[in-house]
């Protein structure tokens, strides 16, 4: 068919962006008419459906999107039920020809994907996928001998002799469309019915606009002495892109070539600006865990740590529970877990220690912190949260070792000198108003015992 005639529904998931959007950019360049569409599936996700916060989140960049969409003369066409039903039914209400999305690498999606691909195809139907989300894709990557990497460094090296070319697509001036009709965007119930989340907002901004606004304002204020100040809670040298990054309202190469347009010019210490670079690495080597072992969400890497001796659910009930609510005594543990209540997010050195209080000094299982943070995270993401969580343990690649246990007192003194951090978030912690709900001495103790036995195994 001439492209005149050519109609091609590009479907959006976690790609919520029109700049550097190469399904949207092949669509418009093979087709006279596209129509942007969004399936909301319950069951798309599989056990990893998205989070409470999640899914107050997509709520919010959903509306950005269709936004950005009529300010280009198209619209965001939502459908609720299962995908290999309701894409069919767009396609022949649009008299579309073909598919377009960009690939996502959750064991789920890529089973979801391959199904939904080979029923399209069985009906004539186009498709075709692309890379929106990462500088290398999982599978292009590995050893010599031919195996995932397991070590960051080796893997970083790898990924930055492929690093893509400055160059990004700018967003379309305009989308020609065939109106359809959509369901509410309300209707998919994604915002909570008691609003918790509304203190959120005043935090961020979701959607396209917003993920580069907050680009604009890191290179203006936060990269220069990123190499420090990126592990201080209380200060502001850290991107927060991560939530933008994960629904893809930014993707890693706009980021790369505005790095490198500040590179060129001068504007910023090379060392900082290296530095953020690797730790996007940190983001694409995750994908590349997750993609090779799509069982570590719930399975611990490192086979040892299947046998290790975790406490029982019944006994650390209440525990679990102190942690969660940031009422375990301990000051900077305690600000992390209110920090999340209150903004959906939290500094990465926080998650370090509060992961690592729950894991180590009250051996509960990684994977309750894990579910607990993919409920209450808003940038909660399968690849990322998998990795953050294993490493702290001690069972994931490139893992911190067990044996060491931070001391979140210590690192409280390290990280946030002047307790601003603290003060700012649990005001009342450290006041001797609640009692520890563990003995860091004696815990830590405890855990390395355990770690111990199961190394004996
Ligand atoms: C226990 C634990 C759980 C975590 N869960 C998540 C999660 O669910 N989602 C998530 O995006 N990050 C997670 N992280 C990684 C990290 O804490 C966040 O990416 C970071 O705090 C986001 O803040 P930022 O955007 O300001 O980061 P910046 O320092 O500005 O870094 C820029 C980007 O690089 C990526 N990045 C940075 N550090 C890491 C890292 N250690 N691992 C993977 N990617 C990284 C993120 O995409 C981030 O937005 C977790 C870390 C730990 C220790």
């Amino acid at each position: 068919m001439e492209k005149e005639h050519r109609c091609v529904l590009v479907w959006f998931r976690r790609d919520l962006r029109l700049t550097d959007n190469p399904a949207l950019t092949a669509a418009l360049a093979s087709a006279a008419t596209v129509v942007p569409v969004y399936v909301h599936d319950a069951d798309a996700d599989g056990a990893w459906a998205p989070g409470a916060a999640s899914r107050a989140w997509l709520h919010h960049s959903l509306k950005a999107l269709d936004g950005e969409l009529q300010g280009r003369g198209a619209r965001l066409v939502i459908r609720r039920g299962a995908t290999r039903e309701v894409l069919p039914a767009l396609v022949s209400e649009a008299g579309a020809t073909a598919v377009f999305w960009n690939r996502l690498y959750e064991p789920a999606r890529i089973a979801g994907d391959r199904d939904i691909a080979q029923t399209l195809r069985r009906s004539g139907i186009a498709t075709a996928s692309f890379n929106a989300a990462l500088w290398a894709e999982p599978s292009t990557l590995g050893t010599a001998s031919g195996t995932p990497y397991r070590v960051f460094t080796p893997f970083w090296r790898a990924l930055s002799a492929v690093l893509p070319g400055p160059t990004v697509e700018s967003a379309p001036e305009q989308i020609p469309t065939r109106a359809l009709p959509s369901d509410a965007l309300d209707s998919l119930g994604l915002q909570p019915r008691i609003g918790w989340d509304l203190g959120f907002w005043r935090h961020w901004q979701p959607g396209e606009t917003g993920a580069i606004t907050r680009l604009q304002t890191f290179l203006d204020t936060g990269l220069r002495g990123y190499r420090e100040r990126r592990d201080r809670p209380a200060d502001a040298g850290i991107s927060r892109l991560s939530p933008h990054l994960h629904f893809g309202e930014i993707g890693p190469r706009q980021i790369l070539a505005v790095i490198r347009g500040a590179q060129a010019g001068d504007q910023v210490p090379e060392a900082d600006a290296e530095h953020f670079l690797r730790e996007l690495g940190w983001r694409e080597f995750a994908h590349h865990l997750l993609f090779h072992y799509p069982q570590t969400p719930t399975q611990p890497l490192d086979p040892a740590f299947a046998q290790f001796p975790w406490r029982k659910s019944r006994d650390y009930a209440d525990d679990l529970r102190a942690w969660q609510r940031g009422e375990t005594g301990v000051p900077l543990v305690d600000a992390g877990m209110r920090e999340l209540w209150a903004t959906g997010w939290m500094h990465n050195r926080v998650r370090m220690v509060a992961a690592s209080f729950l894991t180590k000094n009250l051996l509960i299982p990684w994977q309750e912190g894990a579910r607990w943070f993919w409920d209450a995270l808003v940038d909660a993401d399968l690849a990322n949260n998998t990795l953050g969580w294993q490493w702290v343990a001690g069972c994931g690649a490139d893992a911190a070792p067990y044996f060491r246990i931070f001391n979140p007192l210590l690192q409280a003194r390290k990280f946030d000198p002047g307790g601003d951090y603290v003060r700012r978030w649990a005001p009342d912690a450290g006041r001797g108003v609640v009692d520890p709900v563990a003995d860091l001495a004696a815990t830590r103790q405890r855990a390395l015992d355990a770690y111990a036995q199961t190394r004996r195994r």
